[in-house]
């Protein structure tokens, strides 16, 4: 077992620590470029060894068998070890994903607090009786799929972990995580977390490998019995069409470009933290990100000059360097990331955008992108309709209700939504229209762990997040009993 900035961490594998087949891989500190440390790279076989190990759990019973209750307080106490350890592991999270350090405190939190929600779940799934009449008893049992397979992206390499394992865990599933190349190393918190509060070997197992190696490899093979997928669209369908050839449900949670409907009579003073959680925490890479904002034109001016006040109020830098909460912002998890989203800013401006603040790398080594305001924006352009997954905030106007909606449904995606407005009656009119798994009134990211999160369109499907989720894990199972003859 490595230690916070160990040089090398291990994949987490039937309770042990072991190397991976396919080798290390350089895991660098996106503030500066520099390797952080080497991570443990699994190959087909290291899956293969992981699922068999959650099988077998999984068929032992020591998991899914025991008392609900138990098997939350386990749950739970995850969460607490990880708070415990918040000290370590928060650094390590910004060392090598950038955000600054107090995001990766809220980020290590927010995992904390999906053990402590499921936990508490774990013992609420009760079935029911159906009545058959009197020669019959009949009642339904929600059981584990049995080993659920968990494919995680790099943006919240815990909170996204947390989110799917605790769920899973509660439900008695047997898990094996595959980190994320770019971030693996704080997901070994969790095989550390799992072995000190006493899971059985085999319920938690983390490996690390790539995407087309490991991540295939997971997702295809025959002794997985359910998946979770939060990433591009894409590897998305490459993990459904896998899924698809062994018959397993996933859970496909794949991205967004969603939108921010302010009316004429919102509150934009208020509105700018709304603008500074969703558009620049975490340096824009959020599923959720409120990519775009579509003002009345009557307040796009107003608008434009706050957000691009607010942008150019952040401070950029090493996120090691900003442990308080206030006007900062972190790189982005990689130099590839960054020139992606710069150039589709510079495309964006080509194409008749215009730069209301940033748009531009830092003249300094890292993966920093100044935050980045476009106005002038068009419903057809590359920028109105892809996912940038950085701090570009596009501002597009419209004139009528009507046209806000359809611009605001006007792409593939359907993740989230909000519409800022003192009017109740509009406020519902555009929850109701809003193609969007998540509608906000007046509060970007109003919600948490309680509510149900999912995407409609190429957003995905399934939902994670709030009791809904449970549902992705378990699977009804009815017993229909003949009672005996005559007395
Ligand atoms: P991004 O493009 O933002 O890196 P991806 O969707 O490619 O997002 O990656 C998210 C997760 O999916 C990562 O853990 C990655 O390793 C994994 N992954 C990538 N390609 C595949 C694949 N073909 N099959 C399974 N997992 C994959």
């Amino acid at each position: 077992m490595a230690s916070p900035l160990a040089p090398y961490w291990q994949n987490h594998v039937a309770g042990a620590w072991i190397d991976g087949g396919a080798g290390r891989i350089v895991v660098s500190d996106p503030a500066n470029g520099e390797p952080l440390a080497e991570q443990a790279l699994a190959d087909a076989a290291d899956v293969d060894h992981a699922v068999m190990a959650a099988r077998a759990l999984h068929l032992s019973g020591a998991w899914f068998g025991l008392r609900p209750v138990e098997r939350g307080r386990m749950v739970r106490a995850i969460g607490q070890y990880l708070l415990d350890h918040a000290e370590e592991i928060a650094p390590l999270l910004t060392r090598e994903q950038g955000k600054p350090l107090w995001e990766a405190h809220v980020e290590v939190a927010g995992a904390a607090r999906y053990f402590e929600y499921y936990g508490n779940q774990a013992e609420t799934l009760e079935g029911r009786s159906i009545p058959l009449g009197a020669d019959y008893i009949d009642f339904t049992a929600y059981e584990p799929y049995g080993v659920s397979a968990q494919i995680i992206p790099w943006n919240y390499p815990l909170e996204m972990t947390a989110r799917s394992l605790s769920a899973a865990l509660a439900t008695g599933n047997a898990c094996v995580v595959k980190s994320p190349e770019l971030t693996p190393l704080s997901s070994a918190w969790f095989g550390r977390a799992a072995e000190a509060v006493g899971l059985p070997a085999g319920a938690v197992n983390v490996v690390c490998g790539t995407g087309p190696e490991a991540g295939a490899a997971l997702a295809a093979h025959p002794h997985v019995n359910q998946i979770v997928f939060t990433g591009s669209v894409p590897t998305g369908i490459s993990i459904a069409t896998a899924a698809a050839r062994t018959i397993v449900p996933c859970v496909l949670e794949l991205g967004g470009k969603s939108a921010a409907i302010v009316h004429d009579d919102a509150d934009l003073e208020a509105f700018e933290s709304d603008l500074r959680w969703g558009i620049f925490f975490n340096a824009g890479q959020v599923c959720s990100a409120m990519s775009r904002v579509i003002v009345h034109e009557s307040r796009k001016a107003e608008l434009v000059e706050r957000a691009a006040a607010l942008a150019r109020s952040l401070s950029v830098g090493p996120g090691i360097e900003r442990p308080e909460f206030g006007a900062n912002m972190g790189a982005m998890v990689s130099e590839a990331q960054r020139d992606r989203a710069e150039a589709m800013v510079a495309e964006a401006v080509a194409a008749g955008a215009r730069l209301a603040a940033g748009g531009h790398k830092l003249n300094r080594p890292g993966a920093f992108l100044e935050p980045t305001v476009l106005t002038g924006v068009s419903p057809d352009m590359r920028i109105a309709q892809d996912e940038v997954f950085a701090p570009v905030l596009s501002v597009l106007s419209f004139r009528t209700e009507a046209e806000a909606i359809e611009i605001a449904n006007g792409t593939p995606y359907g993740l989230v939504g909000g519409v800022f407005t003192r009017d109740i009656d509009r406020a519902m009119r555009a929850a109701r229209a809003m193609r969007a798994g998540q509608v906000f009134v007046n509060e970007w990211y109003a919600g948490g762990v309680e509510t149900p999160f999912g995407g409609y369109g190429k957003s995905g499907y399934g939902r994670e997040k709030g009791r809904e989720a449970l549902w992705n894990y378990v699977q009804t199972k009815n017993v229909a009993i003949r009672l005996g003859g005559t007395a």
